[in-house]
């Protein structure tokens, strides 16, 4: 295997190495060019009660480049987050998700939750609360306000709880809540889940993919859900593919379901349109 000194200091191990930091160099500069030219587009995975009713909507960013195709919103958020880009394009996703809530409550598409995923350059940035504030003053009032939940995964948890919890408050005290996203997945203890000012726990769907073959996995989401109790957390599954699966979380007394089984995530109109089509199906019972 050879092995090289690069510049800056990076170690390239071989080609395939060499290969996959240029392609993140290439993603890095055209994100740029992406986000001031419309390519980065909001998508809505609607989620549901245990009456299996539309109740909310996480908000899901896609870049569909005209040069590279459709890149996972894994690969580019975590690209934009060592770059700082990811406050730009942060803000972005936040404009457009506020707007798009607007426009429903003049609508009349009344959705109990909305929530935004948060990352966790983001979160700590020291622009985060003023921008959401602006933004919020821009396009939202105090009930729509209420609807809006940041989901923040347990990686913001490299920062003490006290700090966190400060940033938390905040928002709190303009109405807005905060869900643990992928819980499970990362390193939380205990104690910090105890002390994280949140409303909601979200069930990876890690879990939930293995239900009916991994007892570990089943073991791990009734501990969840169990612990969501405990410290009075409404809960979220995420990735439901199969009937068996919501099932399970039914009867384990999962709150709220999301996943490809009810819905994958839609366009703006696609959603306004499966939200209709959902009531038409409910009045005509
Ligand atoms: P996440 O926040 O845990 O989002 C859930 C992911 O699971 C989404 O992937 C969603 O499309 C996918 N999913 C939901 N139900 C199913 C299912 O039944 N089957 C399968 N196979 N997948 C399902 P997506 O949209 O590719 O996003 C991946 C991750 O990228 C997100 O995980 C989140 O960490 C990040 N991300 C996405 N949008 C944003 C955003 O606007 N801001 C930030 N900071 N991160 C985002
Ligand atoms: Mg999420
Ligand atoms: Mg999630
Ligand atoms: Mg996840």
């Amino acid at each position: 295997q050879a092995k090289a000194q690069g510049r800056d200091g990076i170690i390239l191990f071989n080609d395939e190495l060499a290969k996959e930091v240029e392609y993140r160099l290439e993603i890095e500069r055209k994100l740029y060019f992406a986000l001031e030219h419309n390519e980065i587009e909001l998508r809505y995975q609607p989620q549901f009660n245990r009456d299996q009713k539309i109740i909310g909507c996480e908000v899901l960013v896609r870049w569909n480049s005209p040069d590279l195709g459709l890149i996972s919103p894994f690969e580019f958020v975590s690209i934009s987050e060592k770059t700082g880009l990811i406050i730009e394009l942060g803000n972005y996703i936040i404009e457009e998700a506020f707007k798009t809530l607007q426009a429903w409550e003049i609508m009349g598409l009344d959705l109990k939750q909305f929530s935004i995923n948060i990352s966790v350059r983001q979160f700590f940035h020291s622009t985060f609360l003023d921008e959401v504030k602006r933004l919020s003053d821009k396009y939202l009032n105090e009930d729509t306000r209420k609807k809006i939940i940041f989901e923040v995964t347990e990686t913001i948890l490299i920062e003490d709880v006290y700090r966190i919890s400060v940033i938390i408050n905040k928002l709190k005290q303009l109405d807005f809540s905060f869900s643990m996203d992928d819980f499970g997945t990362g390193y939380s203890s205990l104690s910090a889940l105890r002390e994280m000012p949140i409303e909601e726990l979200k069930i990876d769907r890690s879990f939930v993919i293995h239900l009916g073959e991994r007892k570990s996995d089943e073991l791990m989401i009734t501990t969840i859900l169990s612990l969501a109790k405990i410290y009075d957390l409404k809960t979220v599954a995420e990735g439901i593919e199969t009937q068996e699966q919501f099932l399970f979380l039914l009867e384990n007394g999962c709150d709220m379901f999301q996943g490809y089984y009810f819905s994958k995530p839609l366009s703006k109109d696609h959603f306004e349109l499966f939200y209709k089509e959902s009531f038409s199906k409910k009045l005509s019972i």
